[in-house]
C-alpha cells in the first residue's frame, strides 16, 4: 500500500496540502479526484518524490520512502504531456529503463515485445512517436513506465490532452490493463465520470485536504459533505 500520513506542502506561504492521510490499498486503481488547483498534482509529486514535503510521511509497500530519492522509490509515472525520445523508434523508448539497468538483451527483447502486445501497439515497435496518435503515445508512455516493474504506477491526467472519444477509449483501456496488470496505480483527473467509471476507490481532494474517501458507490451514496455532493454532481 501507499501510506500518506500528515502530509502538508507549503510554496512560500501558500498551502499546497494540508495534513494529508490516505492509505492507498495494494493492487488497486485509485482515483486522485478534485477541481484545479485542489492539490493532486503536488500530493502525486510528493508521491513519487519529485517534490519534497513540509512535514509528513510517505510508505510504500512497507518502506519508508519519506527521504528516499525518486529512482529509489520504484515507482512508474505518466503525465499529461508525455515526453519521449523523439530520435527513438517506441520499440527503444520502452527499452531504455531496462538497458540502462543492464538486462540482458534477450531479456530486454522479450519483455519489449510483451509490453507492445500488452498496451497493443506491436505493428508500431519500428515507428518514431512523433509517427503516433496521441492515444498511441500515451499507451507507450505506459508500457514505458510498466518495463521496469514497478511497484506503484502514478498517472498525473495521462488522457487530458487527448479528445473526449480517445479519453473514453483509453479509460476503458485502462481498467481492463489494470485487471491484467494489478499494479498499484494512483490515477489523477478533475473529471468526475472518468473517477467514477474506472476507479476502485476515490479520494477527493480540493483546497489541499481530503475531503474523503470511498468506491464509486460509497461516494455516490454517501457524500461525506456539501463539496463532494455538489462536486460529483457537476456535469463536465
Ligand atoms: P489541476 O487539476 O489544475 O492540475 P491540481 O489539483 O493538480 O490542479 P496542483 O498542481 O497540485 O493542483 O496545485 C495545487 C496548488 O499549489 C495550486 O494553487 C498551485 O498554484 C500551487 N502550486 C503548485 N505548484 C506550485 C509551485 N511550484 N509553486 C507555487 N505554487 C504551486
Ligand atoms: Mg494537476
Amino acid at each position: 500500500s501507499i501510506e500518506v500520513k500528515g502530509v502538508t506542502k507549503r510554496f512560500g506561504d501558500f498551502v499546497a496540502l494540508e495534513d494529508v492521510n490516505v492509505s492507498i490499498p495494494t493492487g488497486q486503481l485509485t482515483a486522485l479526484l478534485g477541481p484545479s488547483g485542489g492539490g493532486k498534482s503536488t500530493l502525486l509529486r510528493v508521491i513519487a518524490g519529485l517534490e519534497s514535503s513540509d512535514a509528513g510521511t510517505i510508505e510504500i509497500e512497507g518502506v519508508d520512502a519519506t527521504r528516499l530519492a525518486p529512482q529509489k522509490r520504484n515507482v512508474g509515472f505518466v503525465f499529461q504531456h508525455y515526453a519521449a525520445f523523439k530520435h527513438m523508434t517506441v520499440a527503444k523508448n520502452v527499452a531504455f529503463g531496462l538497458e540502462i539497468r543492464k538486462k540482458p538483451k534477450d531479456e530486454v527483447r522479450d519483455r519489449v515485445h510483451e509490453l507492445l502486445k500488452l498496451v497493443h501497439l506491436e505493428q508500431f515497435a519500428h515507428r518514431l512517436p512523433s509517427q503516433l496518435s496521441g492515444g498511441q503515445r500515451q499507451r507507450m508512455a505506459l508500457a514505458r513506465a510498466l518495463a521496469v516493474e514497478p511497484s506503484v504506477l502514478l498517472l498525473d491526467e495521462p488522457f487530458g490532452a487527448l479528445d473526449a472519444k480517445v479519453r473514453k477509449e483509453l479509460r476503458d483501456w485502462l481498467r481492463r490493463l489494470h485487471d491484467e496488470v494489478h499494479v498499484t496505480t494512483v490515477f489523477v483527473t478533475h473529471d468526475q465520470e472518468e473517477a467514477l467509471e474506472v476507479s476502485d476507490e476515490i479520494v477527493v481532494i480540493n483546497n489541499g485536504r481530503v475531503e474523503q474517501v470511498g468506491t464509486p458507490d460509497q461516494l455516490y451514496d454517501e457524500p461525506a459533505n456539501d463539496f463532494v455532493m455538489s462536486f460529483l454532481g457537476e456535469v463536465t
